[in-house]
């Protein structure tokens, strides 16, 4: 958690994002909140947690920095997960850190380790704090306490400007390593919904995918080269575009989720800033059509940078919320009956770079969209979108306050059987949350192969049973998307919450492969315990 984010939320503390009267209302009418289920967060004061554990001296003295507070423990207790978010906000924590470490460099990263290691002191990596899947839940494993090792201090930026790659250390945050890349002329172009908040370091533990990857890529496919301090020794891959020496460590280093080392240096592609950027809404007659649209960009090779398409659940809430009712609803619902459409499902089109190729880009894309069937909402929808696209987890935060159950989970599949499997997981969700809740759905990464379907559901909380309520929902959804043979996660990453599905997705000899190379790495197993690979 960077040092002024909410400790019981999302982002800056002085930032809220107000839910207009007529969206609390339709809220609470929809999901049968009653007005007094209000749940404000208890203070930091307030919140219970397990007695700090005494840490042999050599791993106290082995970072330059050691905090010991309940705030700081607190602080780095969890990640952002709706049951994190009530853990936090109810002020039960079953798990924290018994400290919290901040190296000043890799070498501060290697003593830590080495110190830890040798103590029996189990260690979580922590970036941002922002994980959606419990990966950074203090667990100690078999380990006789554990400690969070902050990587904010690790914050250097080197641009190779002629081979337009850039060096970056784990601590910087999006808007850190975007602000120094700006000011050289380039941008990353990975900007997920917690740009704010997340890190490089937890952006390549995660395989991390932004708002714009189908044109920017996701981050695994930004990296070109990584260092990894592991417990066993440095790991390091060559800066190089590319290489045919054997399997990729690479690769093997993205998404291990802290579980092998802690990664402490990463080489990206950059690109040039882009001089334009346009964005526009269109609305497509329905999620299948607007799927159709959606497939033939991404095969053509032509999808724009980014490119959104809501179901139709996900575009009458996101009007509602946005409190487009009254006269905008209405000034909506005439354009769009002029145009003979009523309802469908709103698309989010971007395109960045140099103007001609913008325009040229822009071009195709309107004409398959046109040809799709979908109507355009023009410049105003998209660039509303672009304003507020950070704006979802601070909603979060007014719809928690309301007492409303409010999550999101992701995964991915073939364009053969997308549909089964969004049919398959909203289902799983109405049903193990009954008739009163909102099931939504979105397609955000396109692939000439596939896509993935990024769900969000909310149902009124009942106070107390948060967490069953949520195991229940989650659960289901994972059994039918294991059901369904699509992954269990396609940018979220595994952590805590996915490790018992990992059998389905890798297989029995892929996990022992995966725990063959953690024994060699991190043979204590004091790196990320009970984070990725299941318990037995
Ligand atoms: C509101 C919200 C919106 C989100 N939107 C997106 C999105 O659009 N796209 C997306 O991909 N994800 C999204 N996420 C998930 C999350 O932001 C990403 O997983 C992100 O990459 C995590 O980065 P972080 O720096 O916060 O890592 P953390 O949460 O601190 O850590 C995540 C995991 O990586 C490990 N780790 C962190 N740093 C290192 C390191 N240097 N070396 C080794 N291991 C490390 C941790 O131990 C942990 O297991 C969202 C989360 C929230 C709360």
């Amino acid at each position: 958690m960077s040092a002024g984010m909410k400790w019981w939320g999302w982002g800056d503390p002085e930032r809220r994002v107000e839910l207009p009267e007529t969206a609390v209302s339709a809220v609470r009418a929809e999901l049968g909140v009653a007005a007094d289920a209000a749940g404000e967060p208890v203070s930091i004061g307030q919140v219970s947690l397990p007695d700090a554990r005494p840490l042999p001296d050599a791993v106290r003295s082995a970072a330059g920095e050691l905090l010991d507070g309940a705030d700081d423990r607190i602080r780095h207790a969890t990640g952002r997960s709706y049951p994190d978010l009530v853990r936090l906000r109810t002020g039960r924590l079953d798990h924290a850190p018994d400290a919290v470490l901040r190296p000043s460099d890799a070498g501060e990263v290697e003593a830590v380790l080495e110190a830890c290691a040798a103590g029996g002191v189990a260690v979580v990596p922590y970036g941002g704090g922002t994980s959606v899947v419990g990966g950074l839940e203090a667990l100690a494993g078999a380990h006789s306490a554990v400690v969070s090792l902050e990587l904010s201090r690790l914050r250097s930026v080197e641009l190779d400007a002629r081979s337009l790659t850039a060096r970056l250390g784990p601590g910087l945050t999006g808007p850190e390593a975007e602000a120094a890349l700006g000011a050289l002329g380039a941008t990353l172009g990975h900007f997920p919904q917690s740009f704010e908040e997340a890190t490089i370091g937890g952006f390549a533990a995660t395989r991390s995918a932004g708002q714009a990857s189908s044109g920017y890529g996701r981050f695994d496919d930004l990296v070109t080269g990584l260092e990894l301090a592991s417990p066993a020794g440095r790991l390091r891959t060559l800066q190089i575009p590319h290489t045919a020496a054997g399997p990729s460590l690479r690769e093997l280093v993205l998404g291990s989720e802290g579980t092998l080392g802690v990664i402490t240096d990463v080489t990206c592609r950059v690109r040039p800033a882009p001089p334009t950027r346009v964005y526009e809404g269109w609305i497509a007659a329905d999620f299948e059509a607007g799927r159709e649209i959606v497939r033939d960009l991404a095969q053509r090779h032509e999808a724009p940078d980014v490119l959104r398409l809501s179901d139709e659940e996900e575009t009458r809430v996101s009007l509602e919320l946005a409190g487009t009712q009254g006269f905008q609803k209405r000034a909506l619902d005439a354009y769009l009956s002029l145009r003979r459409r009523r309802g469908g499902c709103l698309m989010i089109c971007g395109w960045e770079g140099e103007r001609e190729d913008v325009n040229r880009r822009r071009g195709i894309s309107q004409a398959r969209l046109r040809l799709g069937g979908a109507v355009s909402l023009g410049r105003s929808a998209g660039n509303s979108w672009f304003r507020n696209r950070y704006g979802g987890p601070y909603l979060r935060d007014e719809l928690m306050n309301l007492g409303v159950l409010v999550e999101t989970l992701e995964t991915a599949h073939t364009w053969s059987r997308l549909d089964e499997l969004y049919r398959a997981v909203g289902g799983a969700l109405r049903g193990a949350l009954g008739e009163r809740s909102i099931v939504m759905c979105h397609v955000s990464h396109a692939y000439p192969d596939g896509a993935s379907l990024y769900f969000t559901f909310l149902t009124a909380a009942r106070s107390g049973e948060e967490l069953d309520q949520w195991r229940v929902a989650k659960s289901a959804a994972c059994e039918a998307i294991v059901g369904a043979e699509g992954t269990i996660t396609h940018h979220h990453a595994v952590g805590r919450d996915h490790a018992p599905y990992m059998r389905a997705e890798v297989g029995e000899l892929g996990l022992e492969a995966l725990r063959a190379v953690k024994e060699r790495l991190d043979p204590a197993g004091i790196m990320n315990p009970g984070k990725l690979l299941p318990a037995d």
